[in-house]
């Protein structure tokens, strides 16, 4: 837009001015889009073709760099060491058991302090938050391990690298080149305004309906290689229900509505383990 407008002021003579300013626009906008469509990786955990232009490396930093705004959001990180420590060993145990602990992620579970907020979240790279307003609500470690590994799955099938990629592209940039510019060892370009959006745009939490089918499904795979039963996954949305009748949970300005979901998780889990689910799984 900027570039096809004639702004004022200006000395007239146009139509050349204006149609040179769109030929720019035109081939900002190519690039843009080849660069969207030639930026396809496979990603091994979920199986599927995705477009990403930022390296998994470069999705870490951009982690590590939100999330000290994130926490700021919630309270700060909870001072409750004993909850702290036993979501760190829940979620360490869903990396460590699991092919998570084969893709270039560093993962950490933060606990955070916030108790009226029930929410949980991933930043891409592998920064996981669960406040404890929702970890009270949960009754057993293989609800709050379900809850993480939803979280998981959303770091490992890449999802917020392929929004930055949507974005991108209907800005006309290219998440590479913003990184590029900005060096996490050198605190003045943290303020590179092009790296700040980046992070606006990471903390904001909201990813498509079918982003949040694929963390359940994954969650659902996840929670039961590590030792969790997978059915956990529907407590946890039965409580989120139960707890709306009262209040909305802030997970559902970020997560779809619980109904629909539990008869995809079922699916889920059916899909899974189609002779039904083992024995000796933690509930
Ligand atoms: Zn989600």
């Amino acid at each position: 837009m900027v570039f096809a407008s004639g702004s004022t002021g200006e000395p007239s003579g146009g139509g050349f001015r204006i149609s040179g300013r769109l030929i720019i626009a035109l081939v900002i906008a190519a690039f843009s889009i080849i660069g969207y469509l030639s930026s396809t990786e496979y990603n091994p955990i979920t199986q599927q073709k995705q477009h990403v232009d930022i390296s998994p490396q470069q999705e870490i930093t951009l982690g590590l760099q939100s999330a000290p705004q994130m926490a700021n959001q919630f309270g700060g990180m909870s001072r409750n060491a004993t909850m702290q420590a036993e979501v760190s060993e829940i979620g360490n145990s869903l990396v460590s058991k699991t092919e998570v602990g084969t893709t270039p992620y560093k993962f950490d579970f933060h606990l955070l302090a916030d108790q009226k907020t029930i929410n949980a979240f991933a930043l891409p790279g592998g920064q996981v938050f669960i406040t404890e307003g929702l970890l009270k609500l949960l009754n057993t470690r293989g609800e709050v391990a379900c809850t993480l590994a939803h979280e998981v799955g959303h770091v490992v099938a890449r999802h917020s690298a392929q929004q930055i990629a949507k974005q991108q592209l209907s800005q006309g940039l290219t998440g590479a080149a913003v990184l590029a510019t900005y060096d996490p060892n050198d605190p003045s370009t943290q303020n590179n305004a092009a790296v700040a959006a980046l992070i606006a745009q990471v903390v904001s939490l909201k990813f498509g309906r079918q982003d949040e089918l694929e963390a359940d499904k994954l969650g659902v795979r996840f929670a039961a290689k590590a030792g969790y039963d997978p059915r956990s996954m529907i407590k946890v949305m039965q409580i989120l229900e139960k707890v709306s009748r009262s209040r909305t949970p802030e997970f559902f300005s970020t997560h779809p509505n619980p109904q629909h979901r539990i008869e995809r998780i079922q699916e889920a889990i059916d899909q899974e383990f189609p002779g039904g689910v083992p024995d000796g799984l933690t509930p």
